[in-house]
């Protein structure tokens, strides 16, 4: 693992070739930013978007938190980050398509299955919990399916309804909801399984994530 010191010798790595071989492309990027997609994704070390998806700079508008959390629309006091992030996105970014994408042994969604969190000391303020209780609808949907059953295949379970609550939850902002409605915006939900590098897509009709080709 690395620290601060070899991440500056990344940097000047990147200084001398992408900076330098992208200059026209940077001083395009100057200019503005006008990404076509917005991606939501864990904030998990193994799971960088931008690698995932072989993406270069400008081109996707990424969120990410403890679990590609998205909270439903609340005006209540507060300071809303993924909100701010998803109006910006939406309003005026104008992005076609937003990408919801969970992973696999997500450590959000094992705390908010086994509850372990709950009860525990709030700590400095107690946020990790306060978050992950936005999984709690999911956590009752897969307890209801499997019971006390505790292994892969129901993490996985727990992690997938996951996206779907972010899907859900983004189609409680109204100008989601309008969007899409009119054709304007395409949300996608999505998996990468950390163990084999394969992506998955969810097919809200069936509820099913199929590997994608
Ligand atoms: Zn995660």
């Amino acid at each position: 693992m690395i620290d601060f010191a070899e991440m500056l010798a990344g940097y000047r790595r990147f200084r001398e070739t992408g900076w330098a071989q992208q200059r026209e492309r940077w001083d395009e990027l100057n200019e503005g930013q006008s990404p076509r997609v917005m991606v939501i994704a864990c904030s998990d070390s193994r799971v960088d978007p931008a690698q995932i998806f072989d993406t270069s700079p400008g081109e996707i508008f990424v969120v990410r938190n403890v679990a590609a959390l998205v909270p439903p629309f609340e005006t209540t006091p507060g300071r809303h980050g993924v909100s701010a992030a998803l109006e910006f996105a939406v309003q005026v970014l104008k992005v076609g398509e937003i990408v919801v994408m969970g992973h696999g042994k997500c450590g959000g969604c094992k705390a908010a299955l086994s509850g372990d969190l709950k009860g525990a000391p709030p700590g400095e303020g107690g946020f990790i919990h306060n978050w992950i209780e936005l999984l709690d609808d999911a956590r009752e949907t897969v307890l209801d399916h499997y019971g006390e059953r505790r292994d892969r295949e129901v993490e996985r379970a727990m992690e997938q309804q996951g996206v779907k609550v972010s899907l859900a939850n983004l189609r409680s902002f109204p100008c989601v909801r309008e969007k899409e409605k009119a054709g304007e915006l395409k949300l996608i939900g999505s998996f990468f399984a950390i163990a084999d590098g394969q992506l998955h897509i969810l097919d809200e009709a069936s509820g099913a994530f199929t590997p994608a080709a």
